[in-house]
């Protein structure tokens, strides 16, 4: 089979076990269906990106022997997601929210996994603000074409013509008002089911407009979301196959809805992986994810040892004895 797969770590903090494994995952998919691989660092969050962590990645997947075919930094591809951005508004598909947290909280209900559905209140804004300026320019059109049937003296032309060019200037203050206050920008998700299929998991049909609603693609401090990012990334790199942990599987069927939306039909292949459990089955704490494989490697236990604890901790071996890499994918590959 072509194809490409990609390992999409956030340089936020420094790797840890749940992302070894995640990349145990993707270079056993790679192997198993023959795919290129693909490193894509995803630094869109500006706030809490940084240079070492950017650098650690590399480092550390270096380190443990993993391989890829090529790589992109999110950063370097602002003019990517301005483009693709343009292309929506054109369609007017983005509108601007100026809703506080506290408002969304308040304002909207939640969805049974307690994420906020937003109900679309500037939506409707948004499109009353776009009614009453078609309507302007429609009144204008009008008066002028009356003004042309009766042949009105210049002078009353004139005078006819102030009111319509006040109602344009008033709402355009009262539109540049608006931008200047703190707003993302949401993209409007069709009200559809989005029949999906996870390898792992079987088929899914969920309603994007009911599990979060229409969702922001740009934030506030306009910074392009997680998902507007991934979704034009996948698309323009050509990713067929998505391996990632069920944390993020909720993502999926808005991710479809948005590539659709950006013009890409044929959704990727999906598999989500099951995370790191403790004994108790809770996911990792956020102290465990605090601690990063480097600290483990400075403190002199080797990338076979991890590999064998990461693989013991997922529950492919009983015990916890140290992996080469080729025989931790090949664990993990027979498990999909
Ligand atoms: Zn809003």
């Amino acid at each position: 089979m072509e194809g490409k797969i990609r390992f999409a770590p956030s340089p936020t903090g420094y790797l840890h076990e749940g992302h070894l494994l995640s990349a145990l995952y993707v270079w056993a998919a790679a192997r198993k269906w023959g795919l290129q691989i693909h490193l894509r660092i995803e630094d869109h969050d500006r706030g809490r990106a940084r240079p070492e962590y950017i650098d650690s990645i590399y480092e550390d997947l270096e380190w443990f022997g993993f391989r890829w075919d090529s790589q992109s930094i999110q950063s370097a591809r602002t003019a990517l997601y301005e483009a693709a951005l343009e292309g929506l508004q054109k369609r007017g598909l983005v509108y601007p929210c100026y809703c506080s947290r506290k408002q969304l909280e308040a304002e909207n209900p939640k969805s049974e996994t307690g994420e906020i559905v937003y109900r679309g209140k500037c939506f409707l804004r948004h499109t009353e603000a776009l009614r009453s300026k078609a309507k302007t320019s429609m009144d204008t059109l009008v008066a002028s074409r009356l003004r042309c049937d009766e042949q009105v003296s210049s002078a009353l032309r004139c005078d006819e013509q102030v009111p319509s060019a006040l109602r344009c200037d008033d709402l355009r203050q009262d539109f540049l008002r608006c931008d200047e206050q703190p707003h993302n920008l949401r993209i409007v998700i069709p009200d559809k089911v989005i029949h999906w299929h996870d390898m792992r998991l079987g088929d899914f049909n969920e309603n994007p407009k009911l599990q979060c609603g229409d969702f922001p693609i740009r934030d506030r401090e306009g910074q392009w979301t997680y998902q507007f990012a991934v979704c034009v990334d996948d698309i323009e790199e050509g990713i067929t196959h998505i391996v990632r942990g069920e944390d993020i599987r909720s993502s999926t069927a808005r991710q479809i809805a948005l590539m659709r939306l950006l013009g890409r039909e044929t959704p990727p292949l999906y598999l989500h992986h099951p995370l790191i459990v403790d004994p108790a089955g809770k996911k990792l704490s956020k102290r465990e994810r605090a601690h990063s494989l480097r600290q483990d490697r400075d403190a002199g236990i080797t990338a076979g040892e991890l590999l064998g604890r990461v693989c013991h901790k997922a529950g492919f071996l009983t015990n916890c004895t140290p992996l080469s890499l080729e025989n931790a994918i090949s664990i993990v590959e027979q498990s999909l």
